[in-house]
């Protein structure tokens, strides 16, 4: 005897749950795999700026720096060493509390 079993989507449910989980646990901010455009954890305005003090650039930790893999959120003092102006290339200690 064959028992049929149909699939009903009960699976769908349990997907959509761990989906949750995934999404409530982000990704280390040290992983490649954390790219964020969503705002950060914090309220915006909470982070200060810094500004380049060669070309004016406005470092903002709302935004963080998407081409060098600098996700939104990191706060300026969160920047590598090695971070530089991604308009003049600057270092960052040539940035400005503003
Ligand atoms: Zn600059």
């Amino acid at each position: 005897m064959l028992e049929l079993t149909f699939i009903d989507g009960t699976g769908e449910p349990l997907t959509y749950s761990y989906y949750r989980e995934v999404r409530k646990g982000k990704a280390p901010k040290n992983a490649p795999t954390y790219v964020n455009t969503e705002p950060a954890d914090k309220p915006a305005g909470e982070k200060e700026k810094f500004k380049c003090l060669i070309c004016g650039h406005i470092y903002d930790p709302a935004l963080g720096d998407p081409e060098h893999n600098v996700p939104a959120g990191t706060d300026y003092s969160d920047l590598s060493d090695d971070w530089k102006c991604p308009v003049c290339g600057t270092d960052k200690y040539s940035f400005d509390l503003i």
